[in-house]
């Protein structure tokens, strides 16, 4: 593969790359609409990503190409750059600008990005593009930034150059993953735990719904509100500053605060999953793949039953793993829902039957299959090394 990208970077610029890049996509492994109240999400990098050849022109130019994309930009040095309608180099050029805006002296650069992550379906090939390019961009003109200001670099990039609303989870997974650990992380603090999470038999498999996303945005929002309310109501009695600075047995004591059960049950989704996140942790640590699988399948009911926001797609897609136990470990949504990916926990050697078979399920359900994939706990951003990647 990557022979191949180096062949077509020479016959794309006529020169041979010098330098080569990848960074991964992710998956939250459990921990759903926690972020917004305070608590830990549980992200971890996934072993499809983006790969980026570069080397130094003299043209003075920035010379961006994609294997993904048609569109080209060639550009000429400046000192700093706008967005370009939508097309997709608008990531790297935002990158570029944010440098250009700290005051570092670049050059002229030809870039060639391929991304083998299935591209706008919630596995953040986004962050990857953002990521690689930092991190690239970083090391080329020996910048010094820390790999936490690469992250808060790439998310500006996304929420202002771009103009998309985001948390900073999927910037940091990219960039912080390794290979076998789940990253318990506060969005808030930032504090950070890495927690080894050897998959030993089983692999994870990415279930893409393939439905096309439309609700999502207005329905974040209306759970965005809903969590304010609860807090609000719980804040008459408790002295909290977010959702998820209580636990189950604590919030059990103050729920009669919150007098609408839509909003109640909102705010136990969130503390009930904020509590998962933890227990996930120590099952996790304890190599307890089955009793993690367990809490995957309470986090997705929950997120279906209290916190609505899964959909007959993703549901279809639980409720077929669940009448595969012997493979299958646990599954759940995975990001905002309405859409958009599920993740499940299959065994190696079972993993064609079980995208033999939800394919089948999910079709006959839903009037269109499904895209499965494989993978593995990924490594985080970094200078592309075969050895690691084969
Ligand atoms: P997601 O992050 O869920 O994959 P987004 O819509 O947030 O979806 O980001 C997808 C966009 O990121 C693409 O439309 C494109 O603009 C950019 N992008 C991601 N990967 C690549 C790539 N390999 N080459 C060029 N652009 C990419
Ligand atoms: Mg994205």
């Amino acid at each position: 593969m990557i022979d191949q990208l180096h062949q077509q970077f020479k016959t794309l610029f006529n020169s041979d790359a010098q330098h080569s890049f990848f960074s991964p996509g992710r998956v939250n492994l459990i921990g759903e609409h926690i972020d917004y109240n305070g608590g830990l999400v549980m992200p971890c990098a996934i072993t499809f990503g983006t790969y980026l050849l570069v080397a130094p022109n003299t043209e003075g130019k920035f010379r961006l190409r994609s294997v993904n994309f048609e569109e080209q930009l060639d550009i000429p040095l400046q000192s700093s750059y706008q967005k370009k309608d939508s097309f997709w180099f608008n990531y790297p050029l935002g990158v570029i600008t944010h440098f250009l805006n700290d005051g570092h002296e670049l050059q002229g650069l030809d870039m060639l990005y391929y991304g083998d992550i299935p591209i706008g379906s919630g596995l953040s090939s986004s962050a990857s593009i953002e990521v690689v390019t930092a991190f690239a961009l970083n090391q080329l003109f020996s910048a010094g930034y820390s790999k936490l200001e690469l992250v808060k670099l790439s998310k500006w990039v996304e929420n202002v150059f771009i103009g998309l609303n985001s948390g900073i989870m999927d910037q940091f997974a990219v960039a912080f993953g390794e290979a076998e650990k789940a990253l318990m992380l506060n969005c808030d603090t930032l504090e950070y735990e890495a927690v080894d999470c050897h998959l030993g038999d089983y692999l994870l498999a990415i279930i893409n719904t393939n439905k096309p996303r439309k609700l999502a945005e207005s329905k974040y929002n209306e759970r965005v509100r809903e969590c304010q309310q609860a807090l609000a109501a719980l804040k008459t009695e408790l002295d909290i500053e977010h959702l998820c600075d209580i636990d189950a047995a604590t919030f059990k004591q103050h729920e009669h605060l919150i007098t609408d059960p839509i909003v109640k049950k909102r705010a136990t989704h969130v503390i009930e999953e904020n509590d998962r996140v933890k227990l996930a942790a120590r099952e996790l640590a304890a190599n307890n793949l089955l009793e993690f699988g367990k809490l995957m399948y309470a986090s997705h009911d929950s997120l279906s039953k209290l916190y609505e926001v899964s959909g007959i797609e993703l549901d279809t897609i639980a409720d077929y793993a669940k009448t595969k136990p012997e493979i299958v470990a646990g599954a759940r949504m995975t990001g905002a829902g309405f859409g958009g990916c599920a993740i499940a926990l299959v065994k190696k050697d079972a993993f064609d039957e079980f995208s033999k078979g939800i394919t089948e399920f999910y079709t006959q359900k839903i009037g269109y299959a499904p895209s499965v994939y494989s993978s593995l706990i990924g490594m985080g951003v970094g200078v592309y090394n075969e050895a690691k990647h084969a």
